[in-house]
């Protein structure tokens, strides 16, 4: 689940890392409100509107800008809340935003003494461990980065055992050409983020620019944060941060129904039972030439309803130009999930308008594509695999 930057640093100052200041408003009022509550608490008279949606770039598409008075709050409130704003991350059409982060300006107009930067705590999967990935060249495009400077991205693997040591994060600060007081708040900022990442059960932290002040504080400006969706049942509250309107929309609805459905941008709608032989169909698809449009597990209940409703969402998919269907009979008997298909499609009557191919093994496949071949529908029917993807090859081309 992804956060936003506003629900990001909350967990952060949760777990004692110092972030920039902020309050979320939904209009020009509430922001207006915010800024001068921070105005009381912090004394600062800048403010930064930073818009609030699930993608990065923000600064560039015009999504952040500085506020000198409670007037400019007000007029960049006004202009960026409900914008749809295009960034290099979103959609061409851009996302709509909802709020923003009204937050203290840290910058100090002015002040050359600031420097930014970048640090991200993610899983090295192919290590097996987590690594915090580090750069002196903060606040700009991490990737431009590695891509030209590579020798400036430096990283510190952990060992799940004994978990981050202090001369790692010692080492981090040196690398990061710190000294003084400001070595010993980066020192302190990496600790505590990374406890923050393993008592979040977060998969993704990326702060973007890590902010060393003129008065040496180092703090968190962005937050990118990613928690795992299997861990969020040891985190209720965390739960309530998930923004809907920020989803893909199929997936949301698939989820509501049970289905377990990855939106992807191919175009062959995948209905499996089980995630192993999900994958091996997308790669079957692949195999014939085509790009799978969706992940879908439909589980072990595959009846009439629930594979008209699989079908309902996979068509929702505007780029599908056939669906595969490829089911294993083992506790769910193949002739059951046939009658299915043929329900669902008699019940769905014009709203399926590709080419489908089934193909059943396991308990009753052959009772089960009788009754497809008989059912005198636009149906394809194979029992072995290659079968299916021959006939793949064949409605796409
Ligand atoms: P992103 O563009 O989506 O990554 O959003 P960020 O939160 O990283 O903000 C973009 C840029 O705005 C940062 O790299 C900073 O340079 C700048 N910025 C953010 N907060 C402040 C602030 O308080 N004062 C000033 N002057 N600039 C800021
Ligand atoms: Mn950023």
């Amino acid at each position: 689940m992804n956060l936003h930057e506003y629900q990001g640093k909350e967990i952060l100052a949760g777990f004692g890392v110092r972030v920039q200041r902020g309050i979320v408003a939904h209009n020009a009022q509430e922001a207006v409100s915010a800024a001068k509550q921070l105005t009381q608490e912090t004394g600062t008279g800048w403010h930064v509107i930073k818009a609030q949606i699930h993608a990065g770039g923000r600064g560039k598409g015009g999504g952040v800008k500085l506020a000198k008075d409670l007037k400019q709050v007000e007029e960049l409130a006004e202009q960026i809340i409900g914008m749809d704003l295009v960034t290099p991350q979103t959609p061409p059409e851009g996302k709509r935003v909802n709020q923003v982060l009204v937050a203290e300006d840290v910058y100090y107009p002015g002040d050359s003494e600031t420097s930014e930067f970048y640090m991200s705590v993610l899983l090295n999967r192919a290590k097996g461990r987590n690594m915090i990935m580090y750069s002196t060249e903060g606040g700009m495009d991490i990737e431009e980065v590695a891509e030209k400077t590579p020798h400036l991205i430096f990283t510190e693997e952990i060992d799940p055992a004994v978990g981050l040591q202090p001369f790692q994060a010692r080492r981090i600060a040196f690398n990061l050409g710190l000294s003084g007081t400001a070595f010993k708040e980066m020192t302190k900022f990496v600790s505590a983020l990374y406890t923050a990442y393993i008592k979040s059960d977060a998969s993704l932290f990326e702060i973007n620019p890590v902010l060393k002040t003129s008065d040496d504080k180092i703090m968190a400006v962005d937050a990118k944060v990613t928690l795992d969706d299997n861990a969020l049942y040891r985190h209720k509250d965390y739960n309530e941060m998930r923004d809907l309107r920020e989803e893909n929309p199929i997936e949301v609805e698939a989820k509501a129904v049970g289905l377990n459905y990855v939106d992807l941008d191919g175009n062959v709608g995948c209905m499996v039972n089980g995630a192993g032989l999900a994958m091996a169909t997308m790669d079957l698809i692949k195999q014939a030439g085509g790009e799978p449009a969706n992940f879908l597990d439909v589980g072990g209940t595959a009846d009439a309803k629930r594979v008209e409703t699989a079908f309902r969402i996979i068509l929702k998919d505007p780029n599908v130009k056939a669906i595969l269907v490829n089911i294993f009979g083992g506790i769910v008997r193949c002739d059951r999930v046939a009658q299915g298909i043929v329900d669902a499609y008699k019940n769905m009557g014009d709203s399926i308008q590709v080419p489908i191919i089934v193909r059943l093994q396991g308990t009753n496949a052959e009772i089960a594509k009788e009754l497809i071949d008989n059912s005198g529908l636009a149906v394809h029917s194979a029992v072995q695999f290659q079968e299916a993807a021959d006939k793949v090859k064949e409605v796409l081309s």
